[in-house]
């Protein structure tokens, strides 16, 4: 699918302007960002037009996971591809993220290449 508006969730400030930066060099110049999983869900019913969600696993107020499942529980936003970006490269988080609808996931550190490719793939 063509991938034009991305949501960003990550608690770190830092993290979102890297991952904005690594986006537009990959390609996606369209991005906005949320501070957290309640934040992104505000972020999702203001702006219907997100195609793709990348969003961090541990945040304060709303994980990631938590987000996801909130993402895929609602029929206006559950078809929106979700990848999990984060450093838990456990097998048992990546397997609970794919089981709650996570598409793909993205460990930390990522390169433009890596996140290029996995958007190409959805
Ligand atoms: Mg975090």
């Amino acid at each position: 699918m063509k991938v034009k508006k991305i949501l960003i969730v990550d608690d770190s400030p830092t993290m979102l302007r890297i991952l904005q930066n690594t986006l537009a060099k990959a390609g996606f110049p369209d991005s906005i960002t949320a501070c957290h999983g309640k934040d992104g869900l505000l972020k999702l019913a203001e702006n219907r037009d997100v195609d793709l969600i990348l969003s961090d696993w541990n945040m304060p107020e709303m994980t990631g996971i938590e987000f996801l499942k909130n993402v895929k529980a609602d029929g206006d936003t559950k078809n929106i591809p979700f990848i999990m970006v984060t450093s838990r490269n456990v097998k048992e988080d990546i397997m609970e993220a794919v089981q709650s609808g996570a598409r793909d996931y993205i460990v930390k550190p990522f390169t433009v290449e890596s996140i290029q490719e996995k958007i190409n793939n959805i």
